[in-house]
């Protein structure tokens, strides 16, 4: 068996121990003679799954009290208009910060529901940088304030936390979810989808301060009313069974690894190495502002496009794969999740200097 070096947006690499668990726990999940995929979902088996992985991630992310945290379906995308649905309350306005291709499409959900104002832009650069909070025109009155503080396609993160005083912060942190510590506190409702950092795709996770729930835009089906969900613990349905497993393995992981603040230093010093790489020679270029540059997603472009080929075909003989850019960036992109090792993330790097001297 080969594993390959793998830099997918998503879904994503996992931890390759967490993979071996999943394997072992296959046919007979812990002498239940059952696999996680067959059980009653109402069973006792997976409940204690399902509680298991709420407080672990309660634990890891220091989670107050106040605050639900939901294991639903739908992805990230579903959210842009759940969140609307849920958290308008009433007004007619919302706030939305634009850094690239995920807030653009939280924009166009949220349109359906209310006027969204868009406070600041970082399209006069081609969303590269993160517009600073001194630039917002925020909106006393608006429902909530949104932003993407990891936008996956551009490598542009938030390294700060916006502070929008009583208006509700709301994040999309799909592609750093579990990346670093977070201050829950700071926030009205988080979510991501889990494939990018967490497990396998169709688990999104929400985490939302319980006082914002409870009141719905009027005809809202059960399956998009945050408190319905909360009531049930995310059981109306069948949940999303063994994403919610391996996702929960995967917190396991990360505590056995010395949790976010772990993470992060790994997470730091991953990034590091292709930075520091990218700023020291001129065949490679990185587009994004320094202050702003994402530690999950790199993209860099050749000096000419029609490179791209020849580095793409030559990584994947080194067993590297999924180093394509989006098409609205070109150039490629190096994913470099919790599970990505620096080891892999130095494969990449010795490449990168041997293609630009053969090359360049
Ligand atoms: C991938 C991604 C999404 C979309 O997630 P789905 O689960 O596929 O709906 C939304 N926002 C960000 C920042 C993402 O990276």
């Amino acid at each position: 068996m080969k594993r390959a070096i793998n830099f997918s947006a998503g879904p994503a690499v996992l931890p390759e121990e967490v993979l071996r668990q999943v394997q072992e726990e296959m046919l007979d999940w812990r002498g239940s003679g059952m696999s996680v995929m067959e059980m009653s979902h109402r069973g006792k088996e997976y409940i204690a799954i399902h509680e298991q992985c709420v407080a672990d991630l309660r634990e890891l992310m220091a989670i107050p009290a106040n605050y639900k945290v939901l294991l639903l379906q739908g992805g990230a995308t579903s959210q842009f208009a759940m969140i609307p649905r849920n958290l308008l309350r009433g007004k007619t306005s919302v706030d939305h910060v634009y850094t690239g291709e995920w807030s653009k499409k939280a924009i166009k959900e949220g349109k359906i529901f209310s006027k969204v104002n868009v406070v600041a832009s970082s399209e006069d650069k081609n969303f590269t940088y993160v517009p600073p909070q001194s630039s917002w025109k925020l909106d006393e009155n608006a429902a909530y304030v949104h932003i993407c503080t990891n936008e996956t396609i551009g490598g542009v993160e938030f390294h700060w936390t916006p502070d929008t005083g009583k208006v509700p912060l709301v994040a999309d942190m799909s592609s750093h979810f579990v990346s670093r510590p977070v201050d829950v506190s700071k926030y009205a409702l988080i979510y991501a989808g889990a494939q990018k950092n967490l497990g396998p795709s169709g688990l999104t996770v929400i985490i939302v301060r319980d006082d914002l729930i409870g009141t719905t835009i009027p005809n809202t089906a059960t399956m998009f009313d945050y408190k319905q969900h909360a009531e049930a613990d995310s059981m109306i349905n069948t949940p999303p069974c063994f994403a919610i497993y391996v996702s929960g393995l995967v917190l396991q992981w990360i505590k056995r690894n010395g949790g976010l603040p772990a993470m992060e230093k790994r997470n730091i010093e991953k990034a590091n190495v292709l930075y520091n790489f990218l700023d020291a020679q001129s065949f490679y270029r990185s587009p994004v502002n320094k202050a702003d540059r994402s530690r999950m997603n790199v993209p860099f472009t050749l000096p000419d496009e029609k490179l791209d080929e020849a580095f793409l075909k030559g990584a994947k003989e080194h067993n590297m794969v999924q180093l394509k850019g989006h098409r609205s960036v070109g150039g490629m992109r190096a994913s470099i999740y919790n599970a990505m090792p620096i080891t892999g993330v130095k494969t990449l790097v010795e490449y990168m200097g041997e293609f630009a001297r053969k090359y360049g």
